[in-house]
């Protein structure tokens, strides 16, 4: 196995450390349990391959820059309490609601039992927001959860809105949603969105994290200038933070190309670090030699 297959198995937290760490999410010193992103029960991916988003030229003793993985991908990045009782009791139950209801639409839609192609949804929306920011700070090295980092980013308040139930969503922050149709497995952290066409500097960029598995894609956006439009439905929670189910409409007519929005075009542009991205990829030699 060449040395990037090592880094990013490490990496992916499947090096399988018994050190304890961290916990990226609330920082509390101990043993690390492994989370699935996306979460079980949400998607699945028996066997995969992953990659980085960028494969890069193979070359310098680096026969390959995939590794194969089963059972879908986990980070050793969390505390049992982050990832059992908050994500696994708390927040996952209602992303799982949310996605079951958009594969119950979309086969009605399939057999053309809803037209228009709109599905409606109802979800909790801080619960579903929870939730993905929950994975999102998870995708982490698992190499470094062995020192603290305060303030990774922008996501300080996102780590703190997560923490606190009683939090309202931070005001920064944008969460977009939008029906995904394929089976890869996308997550992008910590990557830049430029549009070159718009006047002010100020007004040009975004900040974010990607995350994308079938039926959803979603994106944090933080500090989304007036201007920058962005082609998904907003879903931001902006009710209180016990506030009831609120619906969702998708029109499918409308589903952005699945590569949005990591593969810019036209005017825009994306800064991001190929080692914060990941793309799990079902196994094609699997498939194909079922034919
Ligand atoms: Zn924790």
């Amino acid at each position: 196995m060449g040395g990037y297959s090592k880094r990013i198995n490490s990496w992916a937290g499947f090096a399988g450390t018994k050190e304890p760490g961290f916990c990226v999410i609330c920082g509390r010193f101990g043993e690390l349990t492994r989370d699935h992103v996306p979460p079980r029960g949400c998607a699945q991916i028996a066997n995969a391959v992953l990659s980085r988003l960028t494969m890069g030229a193979p070359g310098e003793g680096q026969p390959r820059n995939t590794i194969y993985i089963q059972g879908g991908l986990k980070f050793q990045t969390q505390c049992a309490t982050c990832n059992n009782e908050r994500l696994g009791l708390h927040f996952d139950p209602e992303l799982k609601h949310f996605v079951d209801g958009m594969h119950v639409g979309m086969q009605a839609v399939a057999r053309n039992v809803v037209l228009p192609r709109i599905i409606r949804l109802e979800a909790n929306l801080h619960l579903v927001a929870r939730s993905i920011i929950g994975h999102v700070l998870a995708a982490h090295s698992a190499n470094d959860t062995q020192i603290w980092r305060q303030d990774i980013g922008a996501s300080e308040s996102l780590r703190q809105y997560f923490l606190h139930p009683d939090r309202a969503f931070p005001e920064e922050w944008r969460l977009y949603c939008w029906p995904y149709l394929s089976r890869k497995q996308v997550i992008l952290r910590h990557a830049s969105w430029m549009d070159v066409s718009l006047s002010s500097p100020a007004q040009k960029t975004v900040y974010g994290h990607v995350l994308k598995f079938l039926p959803f894609g979603f994106w944090l956006v933080h500090n989304q200038p007036m201007e920058f439009v962005i082609d998904a439905l907003d879903i931001t929670p902006r009710g209180a933070p016990d506030a009831a189910r609120e619906t969702c409409s998708f029109d499918l007519r409308l589903a952005p190309h699945h590569l949005y929005p990591e593969n810019p075009s036209g005017h825009r542009l994306m800064l991001f670090a190929n080692e914060q991205s990941s793309v799990a990829t079902p196994d094609a030699k699997t498939r194909t030699s079922k034919r």
